[in-house]
């Protein structure tokens, strides 16, 4: 039995239809989880859908009652970039419900994973991307409400920048802090700003040239350029990780583990093997558990050419969680 919980519905299925987004995936990963024995059915908990008064501790009540009564605009429909259902709302709430339950046992048990939300491209008055609720927002404004956390940090390792995120909690800023110099020339390239934060810090490592086309910004944006591969990412999320933490001590940290950073992804433009990408879950388990902060895992996009590599990358994550919690603390 694992020391730590996996946090799963069926319904976490989103009825899109034929989309590039492969909404089967939550389904694969939760059998591929079981089949290779890295989990067995007690290591998972069945989450209740978000109250509508959690999800609007991000969402303004305007654009939950559109959701709720299906009267989003056309246009509103459109940058949504899925096919708007009832149904849908209810997986996107339920989402945010898995997310709150994770975030929970996080704290409990100093890691915890949601086998799915990760919905970053959401905000307050719209949804967009794929995303119609903040689930990570959710869960951080929940705790907070509770009384659980004070200040939390996101780490957002999908191919596109967290823009809802970083919107969500821009909140009032000051003086920056630089990142520290990088010198060595593999890491040239990459764009860093840091902006100092509210209540929530926010880190996003992410392709430059790719969605959003106005990425609004982070307390720490890694701009990276196209084609980054294994070994300059590792170094560019260690460099972010530790600025990130030097300026800030937060009381959970919310990782979006986006499969999208692949090099066989359809809508990401960086390299990163399967393995790159366990090293990189595995750098942010070791560090979030050196520092002794718990760690709530999301796992946004993933668009392999074959699904497949999806479900093993996502599978992935909760046996780097399981090789960094396992051992004695
Ligand atoms: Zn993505």
């Amino acid at each position: 039995m694992l020391p730590f919980k996996l946090i799963y519905s069926d319904d976490y299925y989103l009825p899109i239809g034929q989309h590039v987004f492969p909404a089967e995936k939550y389904k694969r990963i939760h059998e591929r989880l079981l089949d290779t024995q890295v989990a067995e059915p007690a290591d998972f908990l069945t989450p209740r859908a978000a109250s509508d008064d959690d999800i609007l501790l991000v969402h303004g009540s305007d654009s939950v009652e559109k959701l709720k009564t299906g009267t989003l605009s056309a246009q509103e429909q459109m940058q949504l970039e899925v096919p708007f259902s009832p149904a849908l709302v209810n997986a996107f709430w339920l989402a945010a419900g898995g997310s709150i339950l994770a975030a929970e046992h996080a704290l409990q048990d100093g890691v915890a994973l949601n086998i799915g939300g990760g919905f970053h491209h959401a905000f307050p008055d719209h949804g967009e991307g794929f995303c119609m609720i903040h689930d990570v927002a959710v869960a951080i404004r929940r705790m907070q409400k509770d009384k659980r956390i004070v200040r939390a940090m996101t780490v957002d390792c999908d191919v596109h920048q967290g823009n809802g995120t970083a919107a969500i909690f821009a909140g009032v800023r000051g003086a920056t802090e630089a990142l520290p110099s990088v010198s060595a020339p593999t890491l040239r390239g990459a764009k860093v700003q840091g902006k100092t934060p509210g209540d929530v810090f926010t880190i996003s490592l992410h392709q430059a040239n790719n969605y959003p086309p106005y990425k609004p910004p982070s307390s720490i944006d890694v701009d990276l350029p196209d084609g980054i591969g294994d070994d300059d990412y590792l170094a560019w999320l260690d460099n972010a990780l530790s600025s990130g933490l030097r300026q800030f001590e937060p009381d959970l940290i919310c990782y979006i583990a986006g499969a999208d950073p692949y090099k066989e992804d359809q809508l990401g433009g960086l390299a990163l093997t399967v393995d790159g990408l366990k090293r990189r879950d595995e750098l942010v388990f070791r560090v979030a558990k050196a520092k002794g902060i718990p760690v709530m895992v999301t796992y946004a996009g993933g668009y392999a050419f074959k699904v497949e590599d999806t479900v093993t990358i996502h599978s992935n994550t909760v046996v780097a969680a399981k090789n960094c919690f396992n051992r004695a603390r």
